[in-house]
């Protein structure tokens, strides 16, 4: 897509500093790092969001994410890594082109996710879960 970024990072037509890249997916840091070593796992082709990956770009993904956490976790051994995906504007998504974040963490580095908990009781499990089942394609 013409005025996608990521699109433009993966042709060569603005500048990103790579970590990785093969056929299917390119790995580089996040231009607005919050962790040294915070790396952003794209795929090539203009793919919006998960809705649109094909189990061969959704593996390969996966595979180079795993990987390059690997050498996140050699390479700056932090205390903890932290995998971040999100679709849609409501899900925190600002570029529209699928990927994944890397985030190194440490105790207190002021990231922060809130997880308002429900503890809905397992009957409400069970019917949300059944409407799930039944939507699998
Ligand atoms: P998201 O909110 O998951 O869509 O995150 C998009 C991420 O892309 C942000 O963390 C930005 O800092 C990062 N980003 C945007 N433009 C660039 C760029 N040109 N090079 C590297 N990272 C970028
Ligand atoms: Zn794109």
């Amino acid at each position: 897509m013409s005025d996608c970024v990521f699109c433009k990072i993966v042709a060569g037509q603005i500048p990103s500093t790579k970590v990785h890249e093969d056929e299917l997916t390119l790995a580089f840091m996040d231009i607005g790092e919050v962790n040294p070593g915070h790396v952003l796992v794209a795929v090539r082709p203009h793919v919006e969001n998960i809705y649109g990956l094909n189990d061969v770009l959704a593996a390969a993904v996966f595979r180079t994410t795993a990987r390059v956490a690997r050498a996140v976790k050699k390479a700056y051994s932090p205390e903890g890594v932290t995998l971040y995906q999100a679709n849609g504007a409501a899900a925190g998504q600002t570029v529209f082109h699928f990927h994944l974040h890397l985030v190194p963490r440490y105790d207190r580095d002021g990231l922060r996710l809130t997880w308002p908990t429900k503890n809905p009781p397992r009957e409400q499990l069970e019917a949300n879960a059944a409407k799930l089942r039944a939507a699998l394609e």
